[in-house]
């Protein structure tokens, strides 16, 4: 039975609730239900104190849970009894910092649609103001310098609220009641245009500027959100090729951002689940089905593409700019390939000087860089890369995990701080083969460890000793006298993948992936591993060739076409009539050299490379200038649509070698090189392939379970970003029985790597 004695409560809220309107709505919650009493942040959680009956209380809490503001992430509600203290009144309380203690830090949100309304309403005094944000939307961590979350410790802090912004701030039944960058016009931060050496150009309408300068073919650095973009008209071939140029970056697909859902529509095909997460508070880039017949955005966006990485506006500067323009922009990050975003004006004069012809400023100081967020949906959505919208919200772990840092692999580099159940993903850090990215993830990583009160006891790193991330790790640790703990690529990319799906394992791991050190020495895979979050052991992989010439194999992926010929069907193969590219009788000299010698020319299981071999063959790809580039053009060459039980696969074997299972590849390069030379057409090749490389998978894992009674299958590694192949992977393990684990919000690439090794490394100390 019910009391109606009154008490006093003491409710302690951990999750993401600061930074997220929370106070106010628990002001106004507190008062619906008439409690006396305060609310406060604290450097932990948001602390609640009020008075009144036991009934009262269970509704309060009930509604605490399920009205919450949008943005906010409740994790856990506890609830002390004392007796009463007589609070006569409700009240917001100074935050508290409370030493060790931390909070979840809120991503930043793409501007609401109550902003949205007052930056095109004429008569509200926010009109055309490109910084207005509320507690529900706008900058958190990549403004954030501290916790708690208050405006002092933010970049915010530099500008003085004007009395009207003072009075919302103050309200606590104002939507910016304590929303730290609350600005407006009068206050807040503001655009500046300037030339391409950083000298002012006059005028009183920036975005009006800016919109004119990009209509007529500019490339323009508009400092956003987490660092630069680079922008131009996405109708204009000549303006892209022009920022192609500039950026040294000749066909890497580029984003795209287009002003309304409506107009996404006219360029490409959106699924329910599609437009959900354009929507989306986290705003991503979405990789969409282009309609390439009906869409007037330039094919030098993506070219032979089938997809196009298209956002919604998340910022009211976007959402003005685009409106001004009225056309879909390019809108790809700030920097030169490969390094970092430029994230502070003078900064980008000085690295962007050559690619932009103008900038579009504005003295809101960045923190934190932060790139685009990038999701794919097959069935369901998958993080491609984890950054703006999410990071550096935790990935829940389902276990309380040891104080870990684990630093990553090398390309699209991620590092992973652990503390309780919250795995810290960092957002996307970039390719870790330069001194300004590796600046970068040490700067990322101080961050992480201060907001979250991290101090690592462990080191975990990748097994790669050429990986400036490995390096990284083996200084840190040593210097900090930290436990080092070095993990294999593969295992940490089926952990990464078994984590997202809250599952311990084991599992047939299925990891197909570009390189990864192997802990035989060779570059790894093609793995099929048995694994879980402690261990594994690998039981089969696709055969060894030699990867001809190391990284030069990867750039050029002819030089793969022939380390499979020649070592499958033997080295008088005859190359004349197939469509790969000709060489002359020196290099051909030296690859057969070098392959008979095994001079740098480490021995390579990767799937990765088997696709770049079969592109080349065909006559697809030769050399690339992106990663995957190979991979991918091959597999838009397949047809969208085909019968799937009419699907016919190239001939391969699976033989047993010291209990290791090797998948044999003679048979298929002969029967690929037969249907070169009669002409059979590379998109019916494409499909054929993809669906034996699914059969490997299958016929592999059949074998797997037959021995071990192991029938789930974990698929993850940057090739099964090739939608074709998991599809054809997913649905026919599924016909077989297999159950299938996927990845959601963990990259199924090395961005998802660091959250395997942490999770590895705080078992394998135990
Ligand atoms: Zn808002
Ligand atoms: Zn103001
Ligand atoms: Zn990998």
């Amino acid at each position: 039975m019910q009391t109606k004695v009154a008490r006093l409560a003491k409710i302690s809220v951990t999750g993401v609730v600061q930074g997220v309107g929370f106070r106010p709505f628990v002001y106004r919650l507190a008062h619906e239900h008439n409690l006396w009493g305060w609310v406060r942040n604290t450097s932990g959680n948001v602390e609640i104190e009020v008075e009144g009956d036991e009934e009262t209380f269970e509704n309060f809490i009930a509604d605490l849970e399920t009205k919450a503001p949008p943005i906010a992430h409740i994790e856990r509600i506890e609830t002390a009894f004392y007796p009463l203290k007589g609070y006569t009144e409700f009240k917001i309380h100074q935050s508290l910092s409370l030493e060790g203690e931390y909070q979840l830090v809120s991503p930043d949100i793409a501007t609401c649609e109550d902003c949205k309304k007052e930056i095109f309403c004429p008569t509200d005094r926010r009109f055309g103001y490109p910084f207005t944000n509320c507690t529900n939307c706008g900058p958190r961590f990549t403004i954030i310098e501290d916790i708690p979350y208050d405006r002092l410790k933010t970049t915010m802090r530099k500008f003085k609220m004007c009395p009207e912004c003072q009075q919302e701030y103050d309200d606590p039944l104002d939507r910016r009641f304590h929303a730290q960058p609350n600005a407006c016009l009068k206050c807040g931060p503001s655009l500046e245009l300037v030339d391409g050496n950083g000298n002012p150009i006059d005028g009183n309408d920036p975005i009006k500027a800016t919109s004119d300068l990009l209509k007529a073919g500019r490339v323009l650095a508009l400092r956003g959100l987490g660092g630069f973009q680079l922008v131009c008209d996405a109708t204009n071939e000549k303006a892209i090729n022009l920022l192609r140029t500039r950026k040294r970056r000749p066909s890497k697909p580029l984003a795209v951002m287009v002003a309304t859902l409506e107009d996404i529509e006219k360029h490409c095909l959106v699924s329910l689940e599609e437009r959900k997460l354009l929507q989306s508070p986290q705003c991503p880039i979405v990789l969409l089905r282009w309609k390439h017949n009906s869409s007037n955005i330039s094919p030098a966006v993506a070219p032979n593409i089938n997809y196009l990485g298209v956002m919604l506006p998340y910022t009211p500067l976007h959402h003005l700019l685009l409106k001004e323009t009225d056309m879909p922009l390019v809108m790809t990050s700030g920097n030169l390939s490969e390094e970092p975003i430029a994230k502070d004006n003078e900064e980008a004069v000085i690295r962007l000087s050559g690619i932009a012809d103008c900038f579009l400023f504005h003295n809101r100081d960045i923190f934190a860089r932060y790139d685009d967020s990038v999701y794919m949906v097959e069935n369901t959505p998958q993080a491609i890369r984890r950054a703006r919208g999410y990071a550096p919200y935790p990935i829940f772990l389902p276990f309380k995990s040891k104080q870990i840092l684990a630093c990553g692999a090398e390309l699209n580099n991620t590092f992973c701080l652990t503390k309780d159940e919250h795995a810290f993903l960092s957002q996307h850090i970039g390719d870790m083969e330069n001194e300004e990215t590796l600046e970068h993830f040490e700067n990322s990583v101080e961050l992480y460890k201060k907001l979250f009160r991290i101090e690592p006891e462990i080191v975990a790193y990748d097994m790669h000793p050429e990986y400036l991330s490995t390096k990284y790790a083996l200084d840190a640790g040593s210097e900090q006298g930290l436990s080092l703990v070095p993990v294999q690529h593969h295992h940490a990319h089926i952990v990464s993948c078994l984590v997202d799906n809250k599952v311990e394992g084991p599992v047939i791991g299925v990891a197909f992936d570009g390189t990864g050190y192997g802990t035989d020495g060779n570059i790894w895979g093609g793995e099929f591993l048995l694994a879980d979050w402690r261990s594994f052991q690998r039981v089969g992989h696709l055969e060894y060739v030699p990867l001809l010439g190391g990284v030069a194999a990867i750039k050029k992926p002819y030089r793969m076409s022939l380390s499979y010929l020649y070592t499958l069907l033997g080295e008088d193969f005859l190359l004349e009539d197939l469509p790969i590219r000709k060489l002359d009788l020196d290099e051909l000299e030296l690859i057969k050299q070098q392959l008979k010698r095994g001079v740098n020319s480490p021995l390579t299981s990767s799937a990765g490379r088997l696709f770049d071999a079969i592109s080349a063959l065909v006559g697809v790809r030769q050399e690339i200038d992106y990663e995957a580039q190979a991979v991918i053009e091959l597999e838009m060459l397949a047809p969208n649509e085909w019968n799937e039980l009419g699907l016919k696969a190239y001939p391969f074997s699976i033989v047993e070698h010291q209990g290791v299972r090797v998948v044999k590849l003679g048979e298929l390069f002969n029967t690929v090189v037969q249907d070169v030379r009669n002409q059979t057409p590379i998109p019916s090749i494409s499909l054929k392939f993809h669906n034996t490389v699914a059969q490997m998978i299958i016929e592999m894992c059949k074998l797997i379970t037959n021995q071990t009674s192991i029938n789930q299958v974990v698929l993850s590694g940057g090739v099964f970003q090739n939608r074709l192949l998991l599809k054809l992977a997913t649905t026919t393990l599924q016909r077989e029985g297999f159950s299938v684990l996927t990845h959601h919000s963990v990259p199924c690439n090395d961005g998802g790597i660091s959250l395997g090794q942490a999770v590895i490394a705080n078992f394998a100390l135990r």
